[in-house]
């Protein structure tokens, strides 16, 4: 396609963008959950005491608490420090303890049933179980697959049994005046079935957490449900050099990871209009001077070499070789809490620039597939696609993604490491979905 026609459906897109700009009308009440979890499992003939958190929101109309059925937004459940082996009985190449996580079905609504009279929220959710450890027993498929920067890593099917019974069941009063905190009883029960995950048998094991007081946060002022995930970066060592002559000597470090500033302002304008905030930590480093110039047969290595149960990693490396592989930066584990990104510093450092690269790879990170590769496939978590004309397009390498989100990708974003919280409303995204958003196209420099 030559540079007019690009231009031309950029500006038709943008322009389609702002005669329709979406809006998030819902109006109704909220409730949000933050819980620390203990629970126990038996596995494999052991027990374990797990502990972690439950993350969702729900929302809802005078009608659907008429009708008893709330829609749920979201309702993650992860756990920490699980030892893998006596989950999976396969030795880990990384961390001996790692994470389990349910994340939610969405390829269709899921509701929750609420009886005034039994004071209870409650009803069973489907949706996947992934342990950290799956990821290992991917490898990293040959260059020239479809989607080959967006590797998918299988799960278990899974349910989970959600009953809250609410001190106060009057829904409709509480959170009138702004964000009231209630209080409760919670209790779940986490059902794994077994499956085969990239070849390992997996059996069938169930999670129960007795009821517990909780808190929850409710309102019907009109907020918004800001999401919060926390990314990992991870730089790998250039060089080391020795200057002058010892003992008047001294060392010059140098580190990959360029592409994590360049990259921030990006993410941030392209995630904030979708209520999703990335949170920074600061840096792990590795100390292997062999990943700088990372070839594709180093990169199951370097993902095994960090791993950090309640962030996503991003690896930053100085550039991959053949140069443009994987469009310069790649996500395993899209969706998952186990997710992990590598990514190209010459993103940042080698003209023309990618502004977009990074808040695309988060894209793939929070579940969406580029426009049209969206699935429910055997043995993986439910993918949605992202939307044609958005950040979720495949931009090769030396070309930006488009810098446009949508009501779409915003409903879609998810990670079971996500944590949400009332925040006051802010501009929508730029467009609502496909129709809307117009083709993709890429922004040549
Ligand atoms: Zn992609």
């Amino acid at each position: 396609m030559n540079a007019r026609i690009r231009w031309w459906l950029a500006s038709a897109a943008l322009v389609l963008g702002v005669a329709a700009q979406a809006q998030d009308d819902f109006r109704g009440g909220r409730i949000v959950v933050n819980e620390k979890l203990r629970a126990v499992v038996t596995v494999n003939q052991r027990s374990y005491q797990l502990s972690g958190r439950a993350s969702g929101h729900i929302g809802f109309t005078f009608e659907d608490l008429a009708k008893g059925q709330l829609p749920v937004g979201a309702m993650n459940v992860v756990f920490f420090g699980v030892d893998q082996e006596g989950f999976t009985r396969q030795p880990p190449k990384g961390d001996k303890d790692g994470l389990l996580a349910f994340s939610l079905d969405t390829s269709q609504p899921q509701t929750l049933g609420f009886n005034p009279g039994l004071r209870a929220i409650f009803g069973d959710l489907r949706g996947r179980v992934e342990l950290s450890q799956f990821s290992e027993f991917l490898t990293t498929p040959p260059r020239g697959e479809p989607d080959d920067h967006d590797f998918t890593v299988e799960t278990q099917p899974a349910t989970l049994r959600f009953v809250m019974v609410l001190d106060d069941v009057n829904l409709t009063e509480q959170g009138l005046r702004g964000v009231e905190q209630r209080g409760g009883r919670l209790a779940l029960v986490l059902t794994a079935d077994s499956a085969v995950v990239h070849q390992v048998e997996m059996p069938r094991y169930v999670i129960a957490k007795e009821f517990l007081p909780f808190r929850y946060d409710i309102t019907w002022i009109p907020l918004e449900v800001g999401r919060r995930l926390c990314l990992q970066p991870v730089r790998v060592l250039e060089r080391i050099e020795l200057q002058g002559t010892c003992p008047f000597c001294s060392f010059v470090v140098e580190f990959s990871g360029d592409g994590l500033a360049f990259g921030q302002p990006g993410v941030k304008k392209q995630w904030d209009k979708a209520d999703v905030t990335f949170e920074y930590r600061d840096w792990i480093s590795v100390w292997n001077g062999a990943y700088a110039d990372l070839t594709t047969g180093e990169a199951d290595a370097l993902r095994a070499e960090v791993d950090v149960d309640d962030c996503v990693e991003v690896f930053f490396v100085e550039s991959i070789s053949p140069q443009g592989t994987w469009g310069g930066g790649a996500t395993w584990g899209s969706g998952l809490a186990s997710a992990k990104v590598i990514s190209s510093d010459e993103n940042a450092n080698v003209q023309p620039v990618n502004e977009t690269h990074l808040a695309h790879e988060l894209g793939h990170v929070v579940t969406l597939a580029h426009p049209g590769s969206g699935y429910p496939t055997a043995g993986a978590p439910y993918r949605a696609d992202g939307n044609t004309g958005t950040l979720m397009c495949p931009s090769g390498f030396f070309a930006d993604n488009p810098r446009v989100n949508s009501d779409e990708n915003k409903t879609n974003a998810n990670n079971p490491l996500m944590t949400f919280a009332f925040k006051v409303r802010t501009a929508p995204p730029d467009c609502a979905d496909d129709a809307d958003c117009g083709p993709c196209y890429t922004i040549s420099p």
